[in-house]
């Protein structure tokens, strides 16, 4: 039931989507999350999936909640495939306001794209800027020794 026996903060616009306070144009619910349009599209369809517990940022995101966010995610992926005939899905997170985050209530984004719609790839690299092994190395080294510390 939406709204009843999650964690809220007053002041999140997705916890009030989540309890009804605030008109949304939904497309899916269950008891872990909601979907819903975005209201300022990146183009039509733009669709968000987001947990009805308050939880600002994905690192307090609880794995199993994490996991049915993008089982959803993967299921309205296919009903933008089938409603609205797009030609492929961006699928996006913003964690942190670094990354663009303006909602500090983790939620994943669905994007529907059509063949030459020129919104290109945000974060494809020009090939002629690959990295060389020992760089690659460097920073994995840096991520592993902090995923060891975990
Ligand atoms: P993010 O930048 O990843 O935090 O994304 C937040 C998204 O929420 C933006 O794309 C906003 O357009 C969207 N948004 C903000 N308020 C609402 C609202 N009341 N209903 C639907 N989408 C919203
Ligand atoms: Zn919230």
């Amino acid at each position: 039931m939406a709204g009843s026996l999650v964690a809220r903060e007053e002041n999140c616009i997705f916890c009030k989507i989540v309890a009804g306070e605030v008109p949304s144009s939904r497309v899916y619910e269950d008891e872990t999350c909601v979907a819903f349009l975005d209201i300022a599209p990146i183009r039509p369809g733009h669709t968000l999936v987001v947990p009805k517990d308050h939880t600002p940022n994905l690192a307090e995101l609880d794995p199993e909640t994490g996991g049915h966010l993008f089982a959803t995610g993967q299921k309205i992926t296919a009903a933008l495939y089938g409603g609205l005939g797009c030609d492929g899905v961006s699928v996006f997170l913003a964690d942190g306001a670094a990354a663009g985050q303006d909602v500090f209530h983790s939620h994943l984004h669905l994007l529907p794209r059509f063949e030459g719609d020129g919104l290109g790839s945000a974060f494809r690299a020009d090939e002629e800027e690959m990295a060389h092994r020992g760089e690659l190395d460097q920073v994995a080294e840096k991520i592993e020794s902090s995923l060891r510390e975990t």
